[in-house]
């Protein structure tokens, strides 16, 4: 391995047949060289390292052939084809526009063009990266291009076309490369390994290709780094580890656990994600690719699209099996989503986390509820009832029981109110979730305000609350507080979470304001930064009312303008649907005489 050659360079087409992925456009030069009908200017579009430089080198070579083959692809003997594979042909001109792109550049170039060549037919002028070519430059090559000489051909090639004025573009004969598909890559270096006796697995293979993207020339230059890392053995754990690509084992996993609704993996498996030193966003789309990659093999026509091998392909239609159609969509628009929003979030870890909590929410138990809200909107926030029904470990673990509150299933748009209930027994009894039964219960009571939340907790406890009837005995005053002192209380209490660093990242985020004597607003940048403060928000009220001696202090939750993401179900919908469910809310609700505001 020791006198391994740069694959890029060893392996580079020498004619037009070996060029990799490019058939279509390949045939069509052939074909122009064929029946004599040549342009005096091309443009080769494309990514980077897809070929347009070898093929305007081959285009250049076979055209100045002295003795071209039937099948008018270039001998690579004649004297002019060995120059031109020596590098030392008079015929060709290379401008590298990225490094020389002002008009003294473009100016002697141009002076070369009226000399004709010594031997063959044509002078070939290759620009590459002809877009970064400065304004004058441009105007100054423009006078070339419309009347060049007959002896001269020039070949713009690019990777950004639409940067190239129109007067260039209308002159020239556009050819635009494709990315190299993976199948096709893999196949090549395949080739360059066999060649050089070097042991590979396909899907080591498959990784380098995917890196790639569709980059001949950077696929062989990871295929050489690799060989050199591993000395000759190309396996998957070594390219994995050498290029650092998340194992899909991972995503394997995480589908495993968001399928069986458990969020508690879910978080240990990020968890030791991030702490290989893998990106939060790299992970989150990842996991979004993933689940394309899982809808893609659902169905036989379309898993062809899958370019994996094919033992792992088995895995993924099995696992695709497992899925429906709908979890699919809804998962992929979760991640997306959290994808989108990576990038301005705040606090990025969590913002991964709920996206995994929430993706765990779309597998419903046996016998839960139809789906009807999911269809309604495919990504719910995280609501009271879904938390309920999943027991979700994380709210299990939070040590305060006695103020985890309820929640509504989204209450009107982007502003929910949360406010101090001890005049209303009725709510205040019910809005205590089982739970917090078994913790020692204080009198005083905090609860989310509106219909939507305390019948949202009637329909998941069930019916045998115990009714507080009696009046509270732990009384908070009314004492009036500064906005210092509010938000002093604010950090305070975030200061003191040790175990939820969730809630306690979500805090320090943001500064309560007043908006009144008693209540506050809190702005925040995203719907799941209002869903974390909503959820806790009974627990942040207590210690609030405690600290500042006002029971009457109420939290408004707001999403800053531009922000808002979804407008939600108004309360009588959310208390509708719940009807549908159970009915006897109906009745309950009659009796009390209790009114929607
Ligand atoms: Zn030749």
């Amino acid at each position: 391995m020791d006198t391994f050659v740069v694959s890029a360079r060893k392996y580079r087409p020498s004619t037009f047949r070996s060029v990799v992925g490019q058939e279509a456009l390949t045939t069509t030069l052939k074909n122009a060289i064929a029946g004599n009908k040549l342009a005096h200017a091309y443009l080769f579009s494309g990514p980077r390292g897809v070929g347009k430089t070898t093929c305007a080198r081959i285009f250049a070579k076979t055209i100045n052939c002295l003795n071209p083959a039937a099948d008018h692809e270039a001998c690579n003997e004649c004297e002019s084809c060995v120059a031109f594979n020596e590098q030392r042909s008079y015929n060709i001109h290379e401008l590298d526009a990225a490094s020389n792109n002002g008009v003294d550049d473009i100016r002697n170039l141009i002076d070369q063009v009226r000399v004709p060549p010594q031997i063959g037919k044509y002078k070939v002028y290759i620009i590459d990266e002809v877009h970064m070519l400065s304004q004058a430059a441009f105007n100054s090559f423009l006078k070339t291009l419309e009347e060049p000489p007959a002896h001269a051909i020039f070949i713009l090639a690019t990777t950004e076309k639409q940067k190239i004025i129109p007067t260039i573009l209308s002159r020239c004969q556009v050819y635009d490369f494709n990315r190299i598909t993976i199948h096709d890559t893999v196949a090549h270096l395949q080739y360059v390994a066999d060649h050089e006796g070097v042991k590979t697995e396909p899907e080591a293979l498959n990784i380098i290709a995917q890196k790639a993207d569709g980059g001949m020339r950077d696929a062989l230059s990871i295929f050489d780094q690799t060989v050199s890392y591993t000395g000759g053995n190309i396996t998957y754990q070594a390219v994995i580890e050498n290029l650092n690509v998340l194992d899909y084992e991972y995503y394997f996993k995480l589908s495993d656990a968001i399928l069986n609704a458990n969020v508690t993996e879910c978080l240990l498996i990020l968890n030791d994600i991030l702490n290989r030193g893998f990106e939060g966003q790299y992970i989150i789309s990842g996991i979004s690719n993933h689940f394309r990659d899982l809808l893609v093999c659902k169905d036989p026509a379309t898993a062809q699209l899958f370019q994996v091998g094919a033992s792992i392909r088995e895995r993924y239609i099995t696992m695709a099996k497992k899925c429906s159609n709908e979890f699919l969509y809804n998962a992929i628009e979760i991640s997306n989503e959290c994808d989108l929003n990576y990038r301005l979030s705040k606090n990025k870890r969590l913002l991964v986390e709920l996206a995994l909590i929430r993706l765990c929410q779309l597998q419903k138990p046996e016998g839960a509820s139809s789906g009807k809200t999911e269809k309604k909107s495919p990504i719910e926030p995280i609501t009271a009832k879904e938390r309920i029904t999943h027991k979700n470990p994380i709210q299990e673990k939070i040590p305060d029981k006695e103020s985890v509150s309820s929640q509504t299933p989204a209450q009107d748009s982007t502003q929910k109110t949360v406010e101090n209930s001890t005049q209303k027994p009725v709510a205040e009894s019910n809005v205590r979730k089982p739970a917090e039964k078994a913790a020692p219960l204080k009198k005083r009571t905090v609860s989310l305000s509106g219909m939507g939340v305390s019948l949202a907790s009637l329909t998941n406890k069930g019916e045998e609350e115990t009714p507080d009837t009696g009046p509270a005995t732990y009384h908070i005053g009314t004492n009036l507080f500064t906005e210092k002192e509010l938000v002093n209380a604010w950090k305070n209490y975030a200061r003191q979470l040790e175990e939820e660093k969730l809630l306690k990242n979500t805090m320090s985020l943001y500064i309560p304001k007043m908006l009144s004597e008693t209540v506050f607003e809190v702005e925040v940048n995203t719907e799941l930064n209002k869903q974390y403060l909503t959820d806790h928000a009974n627990s942040i009220l207590s210690f609030l009312r405690e600290k500042l001696d006002n029971g009457d202090i109420t939290m408004t939750i707001r999403i800053a303008e531009g922000n808002a993401i979804k407008k939600a179900l108004t309360s009588h919908e959310i208390f509708e649907e719940m009807v549908q469910k159970n009915p006897s809310l109906q009745k309950l609700s009659d009796e009390f005489g209790l009114e929607l505001s």
